[in-house]
């Protein structure tokens, strides 16, 4: 059923997402935590997730950072690492099974909005790709266009 709302919600992929506040931001990360809960029961799991993957167009996203799933409302990359990685990835709204050679920042200071206004924090290792990934979907961009390149 999830993949199926994936694949329905394909138009939506290549569309830059808008700002939303926070009361908003937070409305839609709930959404999708029910979206990867209605997956999970199809046995697919991500590892995050972004607003326009399920028909929508806010600047949210969601990722599973230690087991836990954190919401990321008007996310913005603030700094990166000049070092490169390669990587492959694949992504549930294309073809689950596929995966795509990407090139990824080593790591990521990424900011967002939260109840009390913006805080930062710095991502590594596996965690910085699966953001950058779902900062690319935010901006209309896939796996299959390559990363930071
Ligand atoms: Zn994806």
């Amino acid at each position: 059923m999830m993949l199926k709302t994936y694949k329905k919600n394909r138009e939506h992929l290549r569309t830059t997402c808008i700002e939303r506040d926070y009361l908003e931001g937070k409305l839609v990360v709930q959404q999708l935590k029910t979206a990867v809960l209605m997956g999970t029961i199809q046995s697919k799991v991500p590892v995050g997730l972004a607003s326009n993957q399920i028909g929508l167009s806010s600047r949210v996203f969601i990722a599973l950072i230690n087991k836990k799933w954190k919401g990321f409302i008007n996310p913005i990359i603030e700094k990166h690492s000049k070092n490169i990685i390669e990587c492959a990835e694949g992504c549930l709204s294309l073809d689950g099974k596929k995966t795509y050679k990407t090139k990824r920042y080593e790591w990521v200071t990424v900011s967002r909005l939260t109840k009390t206004g913006r805080t930062k924090k710095k991502y590594t290792g596996f965690t910085a790709i699966i953001i950058q990934h779902e900062i690319d979907h935010l901006n209309g961009k896939l796996c299959k266009d390559g990363g930071c390149v």
